[in-house]
């Protein structure tokens, strides 16, 4: 099955590779269908903002596709960055995205946050919605060199150290985003 993932982001695309590996799926970037269009994310929620991507390119394409929106919510900045995640300090340069929240948490005893994914699938015409989320806390200073965005600062629940010192295999087992990708998985397979 050909579906498309409404994305530029080249690292949630590689990470969602690895997890359609064997699932008979066939993954193709926005970029594969010709589309360089960059979709403004208006939408107050994540749920909005992954629809408003998904439908955009249903719209325009008429293929079945997916979007995600997804960010770094934490609970003493009252759910910041959240849907402002990659955009938050007004630039899109990830590191300074991370040093305005580490700045912000600064003194901060509460430092717990969570990953949250929303996936908005159109699929033969219809919408759905899937959510999924890690819960963790924030480290006081980056550690480790994989992954992307905030992962240099975020321990997983359980976990002795961050999303950066994991491999993308060991980050899939508990992601939000994979937790999100399984329950759309589990979707289509009742589908085909
Ligand atoms: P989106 O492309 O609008 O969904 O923005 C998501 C932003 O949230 C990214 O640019 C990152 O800043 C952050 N984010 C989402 N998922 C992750 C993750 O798995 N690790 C680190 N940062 C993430």
């Amino acid at each position: 099955m050909d579906l498309i993932f409404a994305t530029h982001n080249s690292h949630k695309l590689g990470e969602i590779q690895e997890l359609v590996a064997d699932s008979g799926i066939r993954l193709r970037s926005l970029t594969d269908i010709g589309c360089a269009d960059e979709i403004e994310e208006t939408g107050t929620t994540f749920e909005a903002n992954a629809s408003i991507k998904s439908r955009y390119v249903f719209e325009q394409f008429g293929l079945n596709c997916f979007a995600d929106d997804s960010g770094l919510v934490v609970d003493a900045l009252h759910g910041e960055p959240g849907i402002y995640s990659a955009r938050y300090s007004g630039s899109r340069d990830p590191k300074v995205n991370l040093d305005l929240v580490l700045e912000r948490m600064q003194g901060q005893t509460n430092r717990t946050a969570r990953f949250v994914s929303v996936i908005s699938l159109v699929f033969d015409g219809k919408s759905y919605l899937f959510r999924g989320e890690v819960e963790g806390t924030l480290a006081t200073e980056c550690s480790g060199l994989e992954g992307f965005g905030y992962d240099p600062i975020f321990i997983p629940n359980g976990y002795a150290y961050t999303f950066a010192e994991m491999s993308l295999v060991e980050k899939n087992r508990i992601s939000h985003r994979s937790k999100a990708l399984t329950q759309l998985f589990q979707f289509l397979k009742s589908r085909t």
